[in-house]
C-alpha cells in the first residue's frame, strides 16, 4: 500500500460512508475528513442566522466569512464553526436538506473545497462525500463508491436518527433521501457520480465489518 495515501469514499445518503470511513481511517492511523459535515455546518449557521438558502449572495458572503475546522480528537472527529464545537448539532433531516440546497451553489463549494484540499495536502486521509473522487481529489490513490438499495439506506438512516432521539417515519425518510439524492445527482456543479476509476461497493447485504475488510484488502 502507498504510504500516506489519499482514500476517497463517495456515495448517496445513508450508504454508510461515515461509519466506514471512520473505521478505515482508525485502522490505518489516518485522519478522517467528513465533507458532508462541512456542508451541514454551513446549513446550521444559515438557519441560525435566518439566511434564506435561496439568497445566494448572502450565503456566499457568509461562507467566505466563516471558519470551519475538522479536528480529529481521540479517534473522534469534531466540527468547529468559528471556533465553536457544533459536532452534536449538525445531524438531522432539516440540516441535511439545507446542506443539499446550499451545496448547489458553486461559490459555496469552491470555498469548502479549498479547506478540504488543504486538509488533505499531505495525504494520510480518508475523505468521504459526494464529489471527492471526481472533483476534490481526482488523483486520489484509492477511490471507492459506496452504495446500497434505497430501502436499506432509508432503514439505516431511520436507525441512526432513532439512536440520536429523532423520531421519523420510515416512508417519509425514504422520500427525503430520494429527493436529496436527486438534487445531489442532478446539480450543475460537482454532481454525485461514480468516478471512472472508483471501485463500486453495493453494501445492501454486507455488514460494516465486511465493507471495511473489503476496502482494506483492496488497498493493501
Ligand atoms: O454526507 P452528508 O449526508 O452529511 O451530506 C449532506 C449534504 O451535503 C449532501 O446531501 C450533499 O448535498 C452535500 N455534500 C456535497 N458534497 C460533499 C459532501 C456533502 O455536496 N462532498
Amino acid at each position: 500500500m502507498k504510504k500516506r495515501a489519499v482514500i476517497t469514499i463517495d456515495g448517496p445518503a445513508g450508504a454508510g460512508k461515515t461509519s466506514i470511513a471512520k473505521i478505515v481511517s482508525r485502522k490505518l492511523g489516518y485522519n478522517y475528513i467528513d465533507t458532508g459535515a462541512m456542508y451541514r455546518a454551513i446549513s446550521w449557521k444559515a438557519f441560525r442566522e435566518k439566511i434564506d438558502l435561496k439568497a445566494k449572495e448572502k450565503l456566499i458572503k457568509m461562507v467566505r466569512n466563516t471558519k470551519i475546522e475538522l479536528k480529529n480528537r481521540a479517534g473522534m472527529v469534531r466540527v468547529y464553526l468559528d471556533g465553536k464545537d457544533i459536532t452534536n448539532k449538525i445531524r438531522g433531516k432539516r440540516l441535511a436538506e439545507g446542506a443539499s440546497i446550499l451545496a448547489t451553489v458553486p461559490e459555496v463549494r469552491e470555498q469548502l473545497m479549498k479547506i478540504q484540499r488543504r486538509m488533505g495536502s499531505s495525504g494520510g486521509i480518508v475523505v468521504e462525500g459526494r464529489d471527492i473522487g471526481t472533483v476534490v481529489f481526482p488523483r486520489a490513490d484509492y477511490k471507492f463508491y459506496l452504495d446500497a438499495s434505497i430501502k436499506e439506506r432509508a432503514l439505516r438512516k431511520y436507525r441512526e436518527l432513532k439512536v440520536k432521539g429523532e423520531e421519523g417515519q420510515l416512508a417519509e425518510l425514504e422520500k427525503a433521501i430520494r429527493s436529496r439524492d436527486k438534487r445531489d445527482r442532478t446539480r450543475g456543479v460537482a454532481p454525485l457520480k461514480i468516478a471512472p476509476d472508483a471501485v463500486v461497493i453495493d453494501s445492501t447485504d454486507m455488514s460494516k465489518k465486511e465493507v471495511v475488510e473489503f476496502i482494506l484488502k483492496r488497498i493493501q
